[in-house]
């Protein structure tokens, strides 16, 4: 039996009405029938209670949430209430939140533990600039965010981590196989040696321009156990043949 299902995310970002909902829609019924490959959407938090009625056996997440239950954090939105729209995942420590909302490690751990114990998956991001890894330190970086960013334990929800790095988002560089299979590689061996035969089981998504005609070619590769998608996941017409792609 294969040990890690393959996921398949979209990342709408902060793109998308109503009328996207047409999408969510033909997404849902691609989804439906690529066996063996679990497919979500993240729409804007608007979005998540009309796309989750319209969602099949497509899940639906968020792009983000707070670590604290409730209070005064003006424009935050907590895990429960993203659960309670409907989200059975979240989005964490994006490299845009990162740089937008200069959110830090010790925020982004926080809001997975608050996932985790929800009972929902936490969709933790990590991933090096270009001049990191023009410098050669793009395994210290992405070793020290997952260090910093991942919870100690958990006992519900499910932690998946999203290698993403930052040249290649939005940007049409996609990193090669042998640069994604030489990350994927460092971080499985991060999480084997933090949480043991757990980490074995976690899963490692790439992310960074990953578009129909190349999707294959990634999810080849060893450790690559899906996609976080950004720009093609806001059409089935992109999105569907980067699952069926998943799908073997
Ligand atoms: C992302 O935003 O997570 C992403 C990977 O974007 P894109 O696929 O557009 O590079």
């Amino acid at each position: 039996m294969q040990l890690r299902r393959k996921l398949v995310a979209g990342n709408w970002k902060m793109n998308g009405n109503l009328a996207s909902l047409a999408e969510v829609s033909a997404i849902a019924e691609a989804a439906r029938e690529a066996a063996g490959v679990d497919v979500a959407v993240c729409p804007p938090f608007t979005l998540i209670a009309p796309a989750v009625t319209r969602s099949g056996g497509l899940m639906i997440g968020a792009q983000d949430c707070h670590w604290a239950a409730s209070g005064a954090h003006t424009g935050n939105v907590s895990v429960a209430m993203i659960a309670e729209a409907g989200a059975k995942l979240a989005i964490l420590g994006h490299s845009e939140r990162r740089a937008d909302q200069h959110e830090t490690d010790a925020e982004v751990r926080a809001k997975a533990a608050a996932v985790l114990a929800a009972g929902l998956a936490a969709i933790v991001c990590v991933g090096e600039s270009d001049g990191q890894r023009r410098a050669g330190e793009h395994l210290a970086v992405v070793e020290a965010m997952l260090a910093g960013s991942l919870p100690d334990d958990w006992d519900d929800g499910e932690l998946v981590v999203a290698y993403e790095p930052i040249w290649a988002i939005g940007t049409g560089n996609v990193a090669t196989p042998a640069d994604v299979a030489e990350m994927h590689a460092a971080i499985r061996a991060v999480l084997v040696g933090r949480y043991g035969e757990r980490g074995g089981r976690i899963r490692i998504l790439y992310g960074g321009s990953v578009k129909a005609d190349n999707a294959a070619e990634l999810f080849a590769v060893a450790d690559v156990d899906g996609a976080l998608v950004g720009g093609a996941s806001l059409t089935a017409d992109q999105f569907v043949p980067i699952v069926r792609a998943a799908a073997g």
